[in-house]
This record gives structure tokens, sequence and C-alpha cells, in this order.
């Protein structure tokens, strides 16, 4: 099993990552990924660009090197009622949305209760693609009831391979939503987050321990350009 999609990646945009747009899609490309998404951080996250950046992105080639690229951001959930800091216009213009939450840009002290309340609410907006990197710790939520209802919703929970690399105490809370994805027949995509080329695609002990604990591949939606195609046909986006 192996990515032929990278859904979940950050460019100079975002200033604290360091390859450019045409540099991530030339590594897509020699991997030979078919699609690979650019989300680089939304407006609360320290750095970010500006709002031009976003609506902007439209002026991007759909294909560059062969390889679908999607325009995308990665929003921050910034407050426990599931909002988001990218508005309407721009969700309705991008090709794909990863929210996500983060401990700059969601203040105040997270309760179980608080951030189940915040992916319920979260999961009712359509416009949202990826669930990403909820394995923290820090913003643990009940997984027995929110997993089920991003799977209703037709949410990705993502899969996020930095947990391998950076963030090993999310490491058993990832693999116990994976569990309840396989259990509720929750669509999953397991994504590098990269913020650079050499980490790319890459997602190699992710895959491992999802094949470790039997996951169905069907329900890995970028580890099969079938899968991935039959989603985007769902979502409207064009390849
Ligand atoms: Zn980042
Ligand atoms: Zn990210």
């Amino acid at each position: 099993m192996k990515l032929i999609a990278d859904l979940h990646t950050h460019t100079i945009a975002s200033t604290h990552a360091y390859a450019t747009v045409t540099e991530m899609v030339n590594e897509a490309s020699r991997l030979g990924l078919f699609s690979l998404a650019i989300t680089d951080h939304a407006r609360s996250m320290p750095g970010a660009p500006g709002p031009y950046y976003f609506e902007s992105l439209c002026i991007l080639p759909e294909y560059m090197n062969g390889v679908r690229l999607l325009t995308g951001i990665e929003a921050n959930i910034v407050s426990y009622d599931g909002e988001i800091d990218c508005n309407d216009t721009l969700q309705h213009s991008l090709d794909w949305i990863v929210a996500s939450m983060h401990t700059v840009t969601l203040r105040g002290k997270p309760t179980v209760e608080k951030c189940t309340h915040a992916y319920l609410r979260l999961a009712e907006n359509p416009n949202v693609n990826v669930i990403a990197h909820s394995g923290s710790p820090y913003f643990k939520y009940d997984y027995e009831t929110v997993i089920p209802k991003f799977a209703k919703e037709g949410k990705l929970i993502e899969i996020n391979d930095s947990a391998f690399r950076y963030k090993k105490d999310n490491l058993p809370n990832c693999i116990k939503i994976a569990e309840l994805c396989k259990k509720y027949g929750a669509r999953v995509c397991v994504n590098t987050d990269s913020h650079f080329t050499h980490t790319l695609g890459r997602a190699t002990q992710t895959l491992k321990i999802l094949q470790e604990i039997d996951f169905p591949e069907k329900l890995i939606v970028n580890a099969n350009t079938d899968t991935l195609k039959a989603y985007f046909k769902e979502k409207h986006i064009s390849f």
C-alpha cells in the first residue's frame, strides 16, 4: 500500500515551511502522485499569508507536471462552536479545506466536552473536506460520539504521519481513532503535513500501522486512484 495523493502540505507561504509550490509539485510528480493539495495555514496562525494569497490561488493550473493540484487551506478551528478562520467566499472558491485545532489559535482551556461540541459543529460544515491531526491529547474529544458523525457527514478523518516524526504523544490516539474509523466505516486520508519536500508523499509508518490493524484499504481515499476519483466526483472536484 502506498499513497497516490498527499492532501495536506505546506509551502513557503506559511513562512515556517521551506519549499515553493513548484518544488512541492515536482516532488509529487517525481513520486508519481496523482494529486497534491497545497494547504497553507489560514490567517490566525502567526506568519500566515494574507487573504489575497488564498483568493488568488485560482490562477494556478489544475494540472502541473501531470499532478492534479488542489488549491487549499488549513483552516484553524477558532472556537469551541467549530468556527473556522476562512470566510464563506473562500470556502467555496478553494478546492480543498482541511480544518484543525492548534494551541496557538484556539484559546481557552479545552475539555473533552468542549472539543466534542466543536467537532460535532464542524462536521456540519459541508465545505470542510478533512479533519486534520485530531489525535492530540491536549484537544481530546469523545471519539465514540464524534467519529460516527464524521462518517455520516462524509468527512475525511486524517491520520497524520507527522505523529511518527514530531508528535509521538499523539500516536496512541491516532491508532484508537483509526480503529474506530474502521468500526464505523468512516473514510480516512493519510497525509504527511509536509513542510518540505523530503517527507512529501511518504507515510510508510502510518500505512504500516493501518495494515497491522487490518484497516480496509477502500476506506483510505488516497491509497487508490479510483477511490480518490470517486470522492472528487462526490464533491464536484474536477480532475
Ligand atoms: Zn505548519
Ligand atoms: Zn498542516
